[in-house]
């Protein structure tokens, strides 16, 4: 039998049935608050210092503020990790604005909560990791950053939500989403990239997007690599006609997309720049990292 989680909330640890939140957090109530997925191989934790850094550009963006330091929510994260004994899986970090009224002000939320649970993930389900994935583009256009930037990694995830039911309706692995504009913008949990005649190609964050850490972690092993790598507006077209198209998130890795809109993308399968990706990506996330049991 699995055992059970223990889950970190403001200070302490208390097993998953007991784990809970007042009704009145803002972050139920209105999805006022903030989060980090992280992942961890093989006991190290993978660019949690970016993750970290995210976390506070998050919580500065929305005047959230976190009732500890960067080296407290290291320490907490690494200490949930071994609570939980584990070596390799995924954190959630949460911070919430914190018990409110039922108004939606966070002038009346005296102190954030923050919840780090330490657990495994699995987004896709294998086969679409041999396979390459489906993609549809859905009507749910990202939302504007003058609404609310999709920089910020918030708990108002209603957006990508509304997106991901079309891209279930449709029986596809994924969702893409355009900005208002029309230009590519991401997937709903993902960022995307296209490889075109050997050069490698992905939207600027400023289409509206997260600054995906994989996604930078992958401009850096493509640019390692050799490739030339080009951030750059893109339309459906570019992705139409790609040789190949991948996408990356921490929950997801880094997993090719075979088919967009019922289009073949290239020859149907990932593709050898896709795979190359993918395997070095598997030997850096394996070896680098903070070392959890240090
Ligand atoms: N875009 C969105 C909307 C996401 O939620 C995520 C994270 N799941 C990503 C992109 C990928 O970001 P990261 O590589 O930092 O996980």
């Amino acid at each position: 039998m699995q055992q059970e989680l223990q889950i970190y909330i403001d200070g302490q640890f208390y097993p998953e049935p007991e784990a809970k939140v007042s009704v009145f957090d803002h972050g139920l109530l209105y999805g006022d608050g903030i989060f980090e997925g992280i992942r961890f191989y093989n006991g190290r934790v993978f660019k949690l210092t970016e993750h970290l850094e995210r976390l506070w550009d998050s919580a500065r963006a929305i005047m959230l503020t976190i009732p500890m330091t960067i080296a407290e929510m290291e320490a907490a994260t690494l200490e949930t990790i071994r609570k939980n004994g584990l070596k390799d899986g995924y954190i959630r970090l949460l911070v919430t604005r914190g018990k409110g009224n039922l108004g939606l002000s966070p002038d009346r939320c005296p102190k954030a909560s923050v919840i780090i649970i330490a657990a495994t993930i699995q987004l896709y389900p294998p086969e679409a990791y041999e396979r390459g994935m489906t993609v549809v583009t859905c009507a749910t256009r990202r939302m504007a950053p003058a609404a609310l930037s999709p920089a910020v990694k918030s708990l108002n995830y209603l957006n990508n939500i509304m997106a991901k039911i079309e891209a279930n309706i449709a029986k596809a692995d994924e969702g893409l989403m355009l900005n208002e504009e029309g230009y590519v913008a991401e997937c709903t949990g993902d960022n995307i990239f296209v490889v075109k005649r050997g050069e490698i190609y992905t939207p600027p964050i400023y289409a509206g997007s997260l600054r995906g850490i994989t996604w930078q972690a992958v401009l850096d092993i493509a640019t390692e690599l050799g490739f030339k790598v080009n951030v750059q507006q893109m339309t459906r077209y570019d992705l139409y006609t790609a040789d190949e198209l991948f996408l990356t998130g921490t929950a997801a890795e880094v997993i090719a997309a075979v088919k967009l809109d019922n289009r073949v993308i290239g020859d149907g399968k990932p593709g050898s720049i896709t795979n190359k990706i993918i395997a070095r990506f598997r030997e850096v996330a394996q070896s680098t990292g903070t070392p959890i049991y240090a």
